[in-house]
């Protein structure tokens, strides 16, 4: 079947691009694919802290995030063996969702404004040709102008964009347990995150965190470890399991009670590839945030300037789309990224323990001015006309508002409804040993 443009992938990133899109150039939406390997909702590891950002890019979606089950982290606690400063933008730090919820609520309202979504449709190979691109799926191929990459850090698109550019991925793990188990937040209230900087010195390029979480309305800690190794030349050497394993006993956990999840980040990096000719990468697939991972907002913040390319590319014809990297770089959002990267490769660089009880501890204003105006607050509210808002929405199965304008074909997998009640999740969690070996041997890779 034979579309304008084809998304691989409905994380925020392919949400947020199609949604745009749906904005920017409704022919093109009308005639636009999302192609998603899961159903939804369905899992995603991810600490889900959503910050102000978040917030702003849904804004210009006309989505409002109080929309989705989350938990509140009213500050934020940046230590180095428990003790620094904690700080929050406005009314909180960030907002905590789960995964599975808040990418179900954004894939109805994707499907609410007329896109096309099939799940379980799992992407294995493109052929790019002179005048489109073939995607081979396991329910079959499909023919687009344009192929957009938002199929995450381990996405197989990027590997048709730039097989050989450089690119760097970050390990990340992380484990719920619940809240009332947890001791020892230091000078941390339970509804307050924490993010240690202790394991720097162990050779760990990132943090520890602990987060406030609710599971099915139940208040549960999100622990987690963040290794950026952006310093090929620096140590990266340690070993996240054991970071995590001395940081749970000081909440009072013992780590085999738990199951441990990892899963990779791709870091933005300035020389990197973003697009070859018809093929286009956003969100994870392109990189994000390397000094603290974070990922979400980056991941919406691709969606309106990689909705623009498509449009202009349609507009004048040349499908090259060679523009799309300056436009990233130049965007606030690009600037934001290349900003936290350089930021990452400072502070990790800086392994002793005298220095990063410096940062942590003792230059708390200086490195709190540094986060709210060169790392956060770098999404701008898009002027008016907004996107339709979609206070309420109603009883939408993801299936519904693209069957409305398509075919009366059958399309198997497509039916999610967005207010279903979320499959409960396993405590301790599911998880996979071997990805967090997996992921624990990333550094070799990298
Ligand atoms: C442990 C961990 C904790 C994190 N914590 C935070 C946090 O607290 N805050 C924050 O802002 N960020 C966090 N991040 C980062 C954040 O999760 C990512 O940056 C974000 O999910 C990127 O969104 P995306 O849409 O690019 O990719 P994804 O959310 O990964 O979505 C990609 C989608 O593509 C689909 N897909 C993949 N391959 C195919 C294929 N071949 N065919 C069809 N579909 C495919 C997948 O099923 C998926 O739905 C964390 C990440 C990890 C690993």
């Amino acid at each position: 079947m034979d579309y304008d443009v084809i998304i691989i992938g409905s994380g925020p990133a392919g949400a947020s691009t199609a949604m745009h899109l749906a904005e920017m150039a409704p022919r093109i939406a009308a005639r636009t694919l999302v192609l998603e390997r899961d159903t939804h909702p369905r899992h995603k590891l991810c600490g889900g802290g959503c910050v102000i950002d978040v917030e702003t890019c849904l804004q210009n979606l006309g989505l409002d995030l109080s929309q989705v089950p989350q938990a509140d982290a009213k500050w934020i606690h940046l230590n180095y063996h428990n003790a620094g400063f904690k700080m929050r933008m406005g009314e909180r730090a960030f907002r905590v969702v789960r995964r599975n919820e808040f990418d179900a609520w954004l894939a109805a309202n994707m499907v609410h404004r007329g896109i096309e979504l099939r799940e379980q449709t799992t992407v294995t190979d493109l052929q790019v040709e002179s005048d489109g691109v073939v995607v081979r799926t396991n329910q079959g191929d499909f023919r687009a102008k344009i192929v957009v990459g938002a199929d995450g850090a381990k996405g197989m698109v990027r590997k048709y964009v730039g097989p050989d550019a450089p690119t760097q991925v970050a390990r990340v793990v992380e484990m719920y347990t619940p809240m009332e188990s947890s001791i020892g937040l230091g000078q941390a209230e339970a509804n307050e995150a924490v993010m240690d900087f202790d394991c720097v010195a162990q050779g760990i390029q990132g943090y520890s965190w602990c987060f406030p979480m609710k599971l099915n309305g139940r208040p549960m800690r999100n622990f987690g470890a963040y290794d950026s190794g952006i310093n090929p030349q620096g140590k990266s050497s340690g070993s996240l399991r054991s970071v995590m394993k001395e940081y749970l006993e000081r909440y009072g956990h013992r780590m085999e009670d738990y199951e441990l999840q990892g899963h990779p980040i791709r870091m933005f990096l300035s020389q990197g590839v973003f697009s070859s000719p018809r093929l286009m990468l956003v969100g994870d697939a392109a990189g994000v945030d390397a000094a603290f991972g974070e990922g979400i907002s980056p991941a919406l913040g691709y969606g309106p300037i990689a909705a623009e390319m498509i449009r202009d590319a349609f507009e004048s014809g040349d499908f090259s789309l060679a523009e799309y990297k300056n436009r990233v770089l130049r965007s606030s959002l690009g600037k934001s990224l290349a900003r936290r990267t350089w930021i990452a490769k400072q502070i990790y660089r800086l392994q002793t323990p005298w220095m990063q009880s410096m940062i942590w501890r003792h230059c708390g204003a200086a490195v709190r001015w540094v986060i709210r105006n060169f790392v956060f607050n770098w999404a701008k509210p898009i002027p008016a006309p907004a996107l339709q808002p979609a206070s309420v929405l109603p009883e939408i199965s993801l299936s519904t508002a693209s069957a409305e304008r398509s075919t009366a074909e059958q399309r198997p997998n497509t039916v999610v409804h967005p207010e279903q009640p979320v499959p409960k999740p396993h405590l301790p969690p599911v998880t996979s040993q071997t990805e967090v070996s997996q992921v624990d041997r990333l550094s070799e890779t990298r």
